[in-house]
């Protein structure tokens, strides 16, 4: 149930369900002087485009009413009803400007998707059973998407009925942030979110592109976002916050205290991403291990990027670290054999 608004609201949250961990997820309806305009797109769903049209419903208005859909980012739980709702509202979207390409890129699957996600994870030392089982996983999320296009792209400084845009990669490349400053708040997407340590999932770079070091990335952006005049704040997941700064240093502390697990993990050893990884987090599943090892080369990165460790490739093209004032000692690597590759699937 969404709290009952006043007839002059200006944004009104609708929360969604969502079969994932995350939980709920939020999108907002927004009333303003131009045209009615829905920020983000839920999970592709019957149960969310239910709560979609009830809500919207209870708010005074159809789906056939949207003019504008505007998206905080590219991630599939923000975007999955949008080819539904551009085909029943005929509604324009509009985008950051590679939100597209990075559709495509993470949720392509095609041959060249698995290549690079299989040479990246070998990077991290992770053994090939594990990277098959992430591959097949992630197929499943096929079935969450719809086709879509976005009619605008949405630059850095652009603005639109009230609101400025202003765009902080890191959490994904795509993540905007639309500040409303005459009313005195921030659409936030999943950029902020209050008690939520949001970390960059490793990702595949766009064509001609390198890999981003995604943490220091999001560091950056936090860092920039701590200043902004954001007010009364609406999150991706969660419930509205007005104390920004304190969220944004939350997520800082919290990210400098995972420094210090990631160098308790490492010791005085060599380890690679993956051993990092395990040592952190112990028993690691096939559904989550990729957060894990996207925590643990966050923080490798991060590391590295400050002086306090160095990095190298082995023959295999395996990425190792170590802290600069250790003497040079690789960890153990247990060779993986066929038994172990198949009890593992
Ligand atoms: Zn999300």
């Amino acid at each position: 149930m969404i709290t009952p608004l006043s007839s002059d609201w200006l944004i009104a949250p609708i929360v969604l369900p969502t079969p994932f961990p995350v939980g709920d997820v939020n999108v907002y309806l927004y009333r303003g002087q131009d045209r009615l305009t829905l920020f983000d797109a839920g999970v592709k769903t019957d149960q969310a485009w239910d709560a979609l049209v009830e809500q919207i419903r209870e708010l005074g208005y159809e789906i056939r009413d949207i003019g504008r859909i505007v998206l905080t980012h590219h991630h599939f739980d923000h975007i999955g009803l949008l080819g539904r709702l551009v085909r029943e509202s005929r509604a324009e979207v509009w985008a950051h400007p590679e939100t597209l390409l990075q559709i495509q890129y993470h949720y392509g699957y095609d041959a060249s998707h698995t290549a690079y996600y299989r040479g990246l994870l070998r990077e991290f030392g992770v053994p090939e059973s594990w990277i098959e089982t992430f591959l097949e996983r992630r197929e499943v999320h096929r079935q969450f998407l719809d086709v879509c296009t976005v009619d605008r792209a949405l630059y850095e400084h652009d603005s639109f009925d009230g609101f400025r845009v202003v765009h902080v990669p890191g959490h994904s490349p795509t993540d905007t942030l639309y500040l409303h400053e005459s009313g005195g708040f921030t659409v936030t997407g999943d950029h902020i979110i209050q008690g939520v340590n949001p970390n960059p999932i490793v990702r595949r770079p766009l064509p001609g592109q390198e890999r981003q070091p995604s943490l220091i990335q999001y560091q950056q952006s936090l860092l920039r976002t701590r200043y902004l005049p954001l007010g009364k704040c609406y999150p991706g997941h969660g419930q509205p916050f007005s104390n920004h700064i304190e969220v944004v240093d939350h997520i800082l502390e919290r990210q400098e205290k995972r420094n210090e697990k990631v160098l308790n993990a490492l010791g005085q050893e060599a380890q690679t991403p993956w051993m990092v990884a395990q040592r952190m987090y112990g028993n690691m599943s096939a559904g989550d291990f990729i957060f894990c090892v996207s925590v643990a080369i966050g923080h490798l990165e991060l590391l590295e990027h400050r002086g306090v460790l160095r990095c190298w490739r082995d023959h295999h093209g395996v990425l190792w670290y170590q802290r600069k004032n250790a003497g040079i000692r690789h960890a153990f690597i247990i060779p993986e054999t066929e038994t172990t590759r198949e009890s593992v699937q």
